[in-house]
């Protein structure tokens, strides 16, 4: 009899590979919560018409992606493949229009996709998203892509590259695409068989296409970007001047495309150069659609989705984790111990982490405990009213007055 085994393109996350996981998750909640995104959960299946609505549904996910199955009563369920749409549903179940716009919300969940499994593509995986729901500014779009952005620098993913663009509406899309064909037909010559198949199918396909001839002919084709309305372009004009205020690299990439039709305006993703083909690391844009297609009124939002697996396999082996300990107090001297005591209840009541020596080490064994619990900033407390405070991340000490240790650290500084 042989032994029952894991599904295929499922797999056991053991103790050994916890820790690694337990990282990005401590991450995201730091990273996120910061920004204000609050975390939520919802069911791992849902009525599958969640996922598959009627018309404009030729996706790959919808398409042949799906695990859906009968529950039993007639009911057609279907496992997660995204949290989008499951994150919506909850916003409009929940009456969260009611609540401060945007509603910002993260999560963490296993996802579940019927494809067939290599390295970094798997039938149940995990994703961390962050949704905004119900602003349209740019300015939403510009902060998440930000955040995405920190979490692969945190999690230390190699090779990042950030591809940006703007789909317009779904009206100019759809104007644009008669065009692509337009162009793609009167220049049949010079593209490949397969390609000119699939000029009425999917005319955007000819961007991808690797053969030189065609590449070439794609040269010369009028681009998504090129064709944006007016407001469109405007609020593409303003992510991009965020983004480059916040010195975040992108490449414009007009064939960049979301397979979903909700999609409006913004796209991006993040693609790693050390996973090889599977390289998307995350993606995600504006879907100001989707509500109202879920039957909701017409609400705009923005968010991502990346994958962890694939966040995981491109990082470098060892990611650093967040700082856990805010200060760390040292005593230099025997009876500065009261000191000590009084700044890090102080410290506590600011609402940081905080703690103090408590087994009387000599001050470089406690400098080496802080570092060891990786606490951000250690305050050694001597015989004067003057503290040394140490950045433990740039290694600056500096001396500052006893009431403005607190201060310091909340204003965030590093030391230099
Ligand atoms: P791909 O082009 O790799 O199929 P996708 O466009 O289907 O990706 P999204 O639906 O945008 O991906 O999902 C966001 C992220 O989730 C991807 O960038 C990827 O990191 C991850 N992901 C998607 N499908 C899988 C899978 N089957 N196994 C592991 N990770 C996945
Ligand atoms: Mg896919």
């Amino acid at each position: 009899m042989s032994v029952i085994q894991a599904p295929r393109g499922t797999f056991d996350v053991l103790p050994a590979d916890m820790a690694r996981r337990a990282v990005l998750e401590a991450h995201a909640e730091r990273i996120l919560g910061a920004a204000g995104y609050a975390r939520i959960e919802t069911p791992t299946f849902e009525a599958t018409e969640l996922f598959a609505r009627g018309v404009g549904q030729a996706t790959d996910i919808v398409q042949k992606e799906m695990y859906t199955f009968d529950d039993g009563g007639g009911r057609s369920l279907t496992l997660r493949p995204e949290g989008t749409a499951p994150v919506c549903r909850a916003y409009m179940e929940h009456g969260m229009h009611k609540l401060g716009q945007p509603v910002k919300l993260w999560y963490l969940s296993s996802f579940y996709r019927a494809e067939a499994p290599q390295r970094g593509r798997y039938r149940q995986f995990w994703q961390v998203g962050a949704e905004a729901i119900g602003s349209a500014g740019p300015d939403t779009d510009a902060e998440l892509i930000v955040l995405l952005a920190d979490l692969l620098l945190a999690m230390a993913v190699r090779e990042v590259r950030l591809r940006l663009s703007s789909l317009g509406t779904p009206e100019t899309r759809a104007e644009y695409r008669r065009e692509l064909a337009e162009y793609l037909h009167a220049h049949e010559d010079g593209l490949s068989p397969e390609v000119v198949a699939r000029i009425d199918l999917n005319p955007m396909r000819a961007f991808d296409a690797g053969d030189r001839t065609t590449r070439e002919t794609m040269r010369g084709a009028p681009t998504l970007l090129d064709r944006l309305a007016d407001e469109d372009a405007e609020h593409f004009a303003r992510v991009r001047e965020l983004l480059d205020g916040a010195g975040i690299g992108y490449e414009l990439d007009p064939t960049l495309v979301r397979g979903l039709d909700y999609y409006a305006r913004t796209v991006f993703e993040f693609t790693s150069d050390a996973l090889g083909a599977q390289s998307g690391v995350g993606g995600g844009g504006r879907y100001d659609g989707l509500i109202e297609q879920l039957g909701g009124k017409p609400t705009p939002a923005s968010g991502w989705a990346a994958g962890v697996e694939r966040i995981l396999l491109s990082a470098s082996e060892q990611p650093i984790a967040p700082d856990v300990v805010d200060l760390f107090v040292a005593v230099a001297k025997p009876d500065a111990d009261v000191a000590a005591f009084a700044l890090a209840n102080e410290a506590r009541g600011a609402g940081m982490s905080a703690q103090m020596e408590l087994a009387g080490r000599s001050l470089k064994g406690q400098l080496k405990h802080a570092d060891r619990i990786r606490a951000r900033y250690v305050a050694i407390i001597g015989d004067t009213m003057d503290v040394s405070l140490k950045d433990m991340e740039s290694g600056a000490q500096t001396e500052v007055h006893s009431t403005a240790v607190i201060p310091t650290i909340l204003r965030g500084s590093r030391l230099a």
